[in-house]
């Protein structure tokens, strides 16, 4: 069975009228001028987060622009479909899904091992391991039995860019399980699917001078599975000992086509069925694959561009790790870290992002990031994350200041957030620290109801600081904006406590004390502002009192 991706037209997108269609990778410039494609469509949120992934790296390492006014020029007035086609025919050959040749991200040779079903391929289900020891406790096996080739191609690169750990021997992706992804997303004057994509691209030497080796151009250097199936290394008492798949032997292309598993999908069937996806009727249902432990493990200082990283000392060694999403999802509380350099946390952000910062953007328009990703717990996907912030050009002169006024921001955010939650439960119960239930959708509320005002407040901190202020309006607004919010979440839910054990003077004392923190010295110094240092009203800040 045959299927080239990239002579298929397999690529679900919406053109600007509103239709949608389905498109081999290089008609992503088809009718640029009078319609042009606007987003990718596929039926699953994750699904356009892989295949924005997987046309970023079909560009990058095929139609890379020579330097920043080749990247300005096609960003404007993009390559024709034909031209385009041309670049990506000189790697048609590893794009085969199928076939007796190498197979796109799959194994060099066939594997003997039982069947998988198609549905391991999702990062939500099961894995093999997890369905071998009957311990799929919270997703259940089954409930996707049938995949096109289109959703199967996907599920098949998405799996390999985000693998998530799975047993013995089941590796995780370059980046590590789930890994986030942050893009630069442009705004209604570059808003088609081109230049989204090429937003993204990075010009070819600065790409080529990350990380990997150049110099080793074969296809096998690029995609693994064009040679020998790289075997990783485990821990003792394992039977793998190939070693780490490092940078030095490998060219940088790798980092959008690493593949950590060892799978080969099962081809054969020629039933024609509806895709458990998607929807559509398939004559060439793809319902199992075969998968055994054992492959690449990535090691070493991989930089993938599209990965935010940051640095963590063990034991005196300073290792640098790639940002994973966590429970409670993408906030502008990670703005700083995400946009620009978080020094706090020693957080520097994708390298698309600084590229696009520091050299591309150099007008006023409405830039954002588009952040996503799964919250991973081990092997099991607990929840997928998306997120869109905006990003802004910040004079070098004023940077320092600027990352340190927002440091100080999301800090005293924050520090009243705990606060609120912890007043919360001072005013429902006698005892708040013996209270084991989740209250953290108060925080979560506090987060997503002062999101709007911190981003106008970005702007105006700008302004302020180019003009030689000082940031103190700024954090003036914001500090009252906190307290407002905090109060009035504080009223919504404290009188609707457990009602057997309500207390309306312990309510009332528990509002005085969440006023008095969030008006006293700590919270003050974060933003900035002025306080009177003898205070000593936040000596004693209830978050602290007791632990909650
Ligand atoms: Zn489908």
């Amino acid at each position: 069975m045959q299927f080239n991706l990239i002579d298929e037209r397999w690529i679900p997108v919406r053109r600007r009228d509103g239709s949608s269609d389905k498109i081999a990778p290089h008609e992503v410039t088809k009718g640029f001028d009078d319609n042009p494609i606007v987003s990718l469509d596929a039926p699953r949120p994750d699904f356009n987060g892989a295949l924005i992934q997987f046309l970023i790296g079909l560009v990058q390492t095929t139609a890379a622009p020579d330097d920043e006014d080749d990247w300005e020029e096609l960003l404007i007035a993009p390559p024709s479909p034909e031209s385009l086609l041309e670049r990506f025919m000189t790697v048609r050959d590893a794009f085969n899904l199928g076939g007796d040749g190498p197979r796109f991200m799959q194994d060099f040779e066939e594997i003997s091992t039982k069947d998988s079903s198609i549905e391991g391929l999702l990062i939500e289900s099961p894995g093999a391991h997890t369905t071998e020891l009957n311990i799929d406790h919270f997703i259940k096996r089954n409930t996707v039995s049938r995949m096109c080739h289109c959703c199967c191609a996907t599920a098949l690169f998405g799996f390999q860019t985000n693998s998530p750990a799975g047993g013995p021997g089941y590796m995780t992706s370059l980046r590590g399980g789930g890994p986030l992804s942050t893009l630069v997303l442009g705004d209604s004057s570059y808003d088609s699917l081109w230049q989204f994509l090429f937003l993204n691209v990075l010009e070819k030497r600065k790409f080529e001078n990350m990380c990997g080796n150049p110099t080793l151009t074969e296809k096998k250097h690029m995609f693994p599975w064009m040679g020998e199936t790289r075997t990783g290394r485990r821990k003792k008492g394992h039977q793998f000992t190939g070693g780490y798949t490092t940078p030095e032997e490998v060219h940088p292309a790798t980092m959008y086509w690493a593949m950590p598993r060892r799978i080969r999908l099962n081809l054969d069937n020629r039933t024609s069925s509806i895709c458990d996806i998607c929807g559509a009727l398939s004559d060439r249902i793809i319902d199992s694959y075969k998968e055994i432990p054992g492959g690449a493990s990535y090691g070493g200082a991989w930089l993938h561009p599209l990965t935010p990283y940051y640095e963590k000392t063990t034991k005196g060694e300073t290792n640098i790790l790639p940002v994973h999403a966590q429970p409670g999802g993408i906030s502008y509380r990670h703005w700083l870290g995400l946009v620009l350099h978080d020094s706090r946390d020693n957080k520097t952000p994708a390298r698309v992002v600084h590229e696009f910062i520091n050299n591309r953007q150099r007008n006023d328009c409405q830039f954002r990031l588009w952040a996503f990703g799964y919250d991973m717990d081990k092997m099991k996907a607990r929840c997928w994350y998306e997120s869109t912030m905006p990003l802004l050009n910040i004079d070098h002169v004023i940077r320092q200041t600027f990352e340190n006024c927002v440091a100080g921001m999301v800090r005293a955010a924050s520090e009243i957030a705990m606060n609120t939650r912890s007043a919360v439960k001072k005013a429902w119960f006698k005892r708040p620290g013996d209270v084991r239930g989740d209250v953290s959708f108060v925080d979560n509320t506090f987060w997503q109801a002062t999101e709007s005002v911190f981003y106008d407040i970005l702007h105006d901190l700008k302004s302020d600081l180019g003009a030689g202020g000082l940031g103190i309006k700024a954090g003036m607004v914001w500090h009252k904006e906190l307290c407002n919010q905090a109060l009035k979440l504080f009223d919504l839910h404290a009188w609707n406590g457990p009602v057997e054990d309500e207390d309306p003077k312990r309510i009332v004392d528990a509002r005085k004390k969440l006023q008095q923190y969030n008006y006293g010295n700590k919270i003050k110094e974060l933003l900035g502002l002025p306080f009177d240092k003898k205070s000593t009203d936040e000596k004693k800040p209830i978050a602290r009192q007791k632990k909650s």
